[in-house]
Formats: C-alpha cells, structure tokens, sequence
C-alpha cells in the first residue's frame, strides 16, 4: 500500500476507534500510561544508544534530559489523571438562578503529533503522555532527522498499541504533508515557526486545532547586581547541553555593560569546566554532543562567517571538524544588526554578546525580535526583574535560571505568537488535547431568562427591569 493510501486507511480507523473510547473509562488510559513507562524504565539503554548515534549526545545527557523527563511526565499525568478528567462545577451567576453548570473534559479525537529531531524521543512522546491521558488516538510522525531515534519510537509504538490507538509514519516532509491533509481534530507541532506556519495553514483547511511549540531568539539579561559566577554557570549549561539544539537555549547574552568582560571570563570558565574536561578539550570531552548533521553544521559555520564579515569577532571558540559534524563553543562579539545571527535563532553551540547600559536600552533590543519562547533573567533587584516581567511577553521565564521552567509540571509550557501557540505538559497538555465541553443543566426553570422571552411588546418591562438591575445593583 502506498504511504499515501495507508495514512488514509489509518486515520479512518483511528476515528472510529476515537468513538468507542469516549465511553471509556480513566483506567483504561492510567493502563496505557503505565505499559509506556514501563517500556521506557525497560529499554532505557536502547533510547540512550539511539539517540548517542544519531548525533553523539552523552548518555547521561539523555537520561536527565530524555528518559527522566518522560517518566516524570508519565507518573504526574498517573496522580493528576482523576482529578484532571472530573467535571468541574463553575459558579452560577445569580441570573442563572436555578441552573448547575460544569466543564466537561471529552477527548478532541483522532490527533496528530509532528515531532522535531533535538530532543527526538522527549519532544515525540512527551505530547502523546498528554493526549492518551486526554482518551485520544494518536499518530506521531518523528524526525527524519534522528533516524535511530525514529525507528525505536515505531518500535515501541507497536509494540505497546494497536495501529487503530497510536501509529508511528516515519519520513520526512512529504510524510507530513500527506498527514496534514487529513482532517485531524487536533495536530500537536513542535519544530522551526517556518514550518508552524505551513502546518496552522494546513490545519485551518480543515479547522484542525493546533499546538504550535516552535523557536525563537532567547535572550538572557545579567545585570550588574548578579552574581557573576552562578550567571556563569546556567548559561553555559542552558547554552551547551545538547550541543546548543535546545528550543530555550539562551540564544544571545545581553549584559550590563560594566560586568560584560568578568561575566565572559566566568563563561569561558564555565564552558571548560563543564563540557571541556577542565580545559578547551571538547572535541575528547564524553560530555559534547555534536550538531545532528552536515546541513546545520554547515549553517552554523555560515552564520559565524557571515557574522565576521560584517564585522564580528571570534572572542573563544569558533574550532570546526566537518567530518564530525563537531563545532567548538564558540563566543561572538561585536555583532553587526545586518548580519544573518542577529535575527535568525542559532540552535547551535554560538552565544552572541551584546551589552546594556540601562534597563530601556535591553528592553528595546529585545523588542527588536519577535515575542520570545524564554527570557532570562539574572539579577538581585527585584525592581530590574519587575521591568523585564512588566516590559518583554515571552512563552515562559526563568530568573536566576535556564531552561528549568520548561520541564516544571505545574506550568505551561508553550511560546507567544511565533514562538508558539498553545501551551504543553501536565494539565496544561491534558487541556490542550481535550474540548472542554460547556453543560448547563436547567433543574427549576427560574432562570431570568424565562421571563425575557418574546413576544416582546410584553416582555419589555421585564426586559428595562433586567438591565436596571445590571446597571444599579451590577449584577
Ligand atoms: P522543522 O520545523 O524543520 O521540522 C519539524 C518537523 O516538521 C519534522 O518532523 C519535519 O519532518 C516536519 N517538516 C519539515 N518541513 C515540513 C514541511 N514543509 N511540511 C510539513 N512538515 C514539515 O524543525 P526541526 O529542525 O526538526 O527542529 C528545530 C526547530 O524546532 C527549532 O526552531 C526549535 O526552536 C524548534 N523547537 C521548538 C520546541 C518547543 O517546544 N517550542 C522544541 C524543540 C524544537
């Protein structure tokens, strides 16, 4: 069967299947979530090696970022599950009098999630984690990207479920593109906000509802009050784990002019201790990844060179092998606006560094980009937290922090505008992936709206009395 045929017969299957399931009962999807994390606790060596081959990440690196996270995922969703998928009552307004009224929680359906390849087994399953929690069929389209990676979700998918509950199509765009025709009832997307854009426009062509997690240029401030070394140390551990691929990296530095060379110092420091054996050795070091392939390798060597020549410096850094796909952390300085790094996200092992003299001047460059996925903030005075909070919409914030607001399971995750739509994890993922459905029950006939009811000539004086009584006694 072509491809083609086979997403059409699948997704046919999945709908009906959707239709059973919405009488089932939260059991039957606590199960589901429990074969899954004991698949993953069983095969975590497996996930390890897939993802160390396709683009050489620490072992160590996958657990903390790949294997812990979908557990911690899994085991909150398996507490929350109960409480999540109860109706919940809402108040009644007093013109509602005689009513009851609640929120059902019904699975949205047949759902689709496209994954990207940097985090290739968190970023495919975290979603599905949500949507099987949410009573939905799924099917996942993983990276083309991280081969390995892909071929062991399909694995595990079939091995856990029938094709008619979740399905994997491995491929590439033309894979997606034959998926994004149908008419899912939700499409969950993570990857670049060009692609996000041709999948909500896929999606409207069949008014599919969307999660867009998409990217985005990062900033992380430091002003003068904070601590240096511990600024330092989080930035270079958010800029360099997973060599730089990370969607909340921070993607450019702006520091208070007059703590700029100490906190460089500190970072240099930082990236050797960390990822360089105690020294520039990161193309020996067990703990650097390397950039998933050719194409983005020769990216970013295209965006250093592009940078330079329009007048940048190499301050550290800037070391390439092509045949490992291996680019050492390399710091840029002197940035000019005309060049391609200053507007396009880096997703790469490169911080930029550009420098404020006071709070405005940070806010206006941080203007200069589009809504960001994460602002960090690193600072001792509340006051200079309070502008940036008040000042820059972003997806989501860490102070004194990288990336750890992302995998909080009481938060939303998600971006704003191009950085993303919709947020992910925990209830936030459960909601996403369900309707919530709005019930008003009538029990005593009371309500105000009886007595409103045309014709009108005899309501009116009911009418006059009710907005009175909303204007005087502000219902
Ligand atoms: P990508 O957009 O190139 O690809 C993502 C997925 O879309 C892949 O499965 C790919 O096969 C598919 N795809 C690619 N082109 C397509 C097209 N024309 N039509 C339909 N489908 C298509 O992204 P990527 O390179 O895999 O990932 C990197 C990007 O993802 C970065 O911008 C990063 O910031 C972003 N990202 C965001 C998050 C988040 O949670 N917000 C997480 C990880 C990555």
């Amino acid at each position: 069967m072509r491809n083609k045929d086979k997403v059409t017969v699948i997704f046919d299957q999945q709908l009906k299947r959707s239709e059973i399931m919405r009488g089932e009962s939260v059991r039957k999807r606590s199960e589901r979530l429990k074969s899954l994390r004991n698949w993953v606790i069983n095969n975590r060596d497996r996930i390890k090696s897939a993802i160390y081959n396709d683009f050489k990440k620490p072992p160590e690196e996958t657990d903390v970022t790949e294997v812990s996270t979908i557990l911690l995922e899994i085991n909150h969703a398996l507490k929350y599950l109960n409480r999540w998928s109860t109706p919940e009552k809402v108040s009644s307004h007093i013109t509602y009098l005689g009513t009851q009224a609640y929120v059902q929680f019904e699975p949205k359906g047949v759902c689709l999630i496209i994954a990207p390849w940097n985090y290739p087994f968190f970023l495919a399953i975290s979603p599905l984690i949500s949507a099987i929690a949410a009573g939905n069929t799924a099917i996942i389209k993983p990276s083309e990207m991280t081969v390995n990676t892909s071929n062991l979700i399909s694995q595990m998918i079939s091995e856990l479920y029938p094709e008619d509950l979740v399905t994997v199509f491995e491929g590439g765009v033309d894979v997606s593109q034959a998926l994004l025709a149908l008419p899912f009832n939700h499409i969950f997307f993570t990857g670049s906000t060009q692609v996000g854009k041709i999948v909500m426009e896929a999606a409207a062509k069949n008014l599919s509802s969307v999660t867009l997690e998409l990217g985005g240029k990062s900033p992380a401030i430091v002003d003068d009050s904070a601590s240096i070394k511990d600024a330092a140390k989080r930035i270079t551990w958010g800029k360099l784990i997973n060599n730089g691929q990370t969607c909340v990296a921070p993607d450019y530095l702006l520091v208070q002019e007059q703590i700029k060379d100490k906190l460089v110092n500190a970072i240099q420091q930082e990236m050797e201790n960390q990822f360089g054996d105690g020294g520039a050795n990161y193309d020996q070091s067990s703990s650097y990844a390397r950039l998933v392939n050719e194409r983005h390798h020769s990216r970013l060597v295209g965006l250093i060179d592009d940078a330079k020549e329009k007048g940048a410096k190499v301050t550290y850094g800037g070391q390439t092998k092509d045949d490992e796909n291996y680019l050492a952390p390399t710091l840029l300085e002197n940035i000019s606006r005309d060049s391609t790094i200053a507007s396009e996200e880096i997703f790469g092992p490169i911080l930029t560094i550009d420098t404020f003299r006071n709070l405005e001047e940070a806010v206006e460059k941080i203007k200069m980009h589009p809504k960001p996925l994460s602002m960090y903030i690193f600072s001792k005075k509340q006051k200079n937290i309070n502008h940036f909070l008040q000042h820059v919409s972003a997806g989501g914030v860490s102070i004194n922090e990288t990336v750890l607001h992302l995998t909080h399971p009481y938060l939303p995750f998600g971006g704003v505008n191009h950085s993303g739509i919709g947020k992910a994890h925990g209830k936030y993922g459960f909601i996403e992936f369900s309707n919530q459905k709005s019930v008003l029950k009538q029990k005593s006939g009371l309500t105000s709206a009886m007595i409103l009811l045309p014709p009108y000539p005899k309501a009116k004086k009911f009418v006059d009395l009710f907005i009175n009584a909303i204007v005087k006694l502000r219902l």
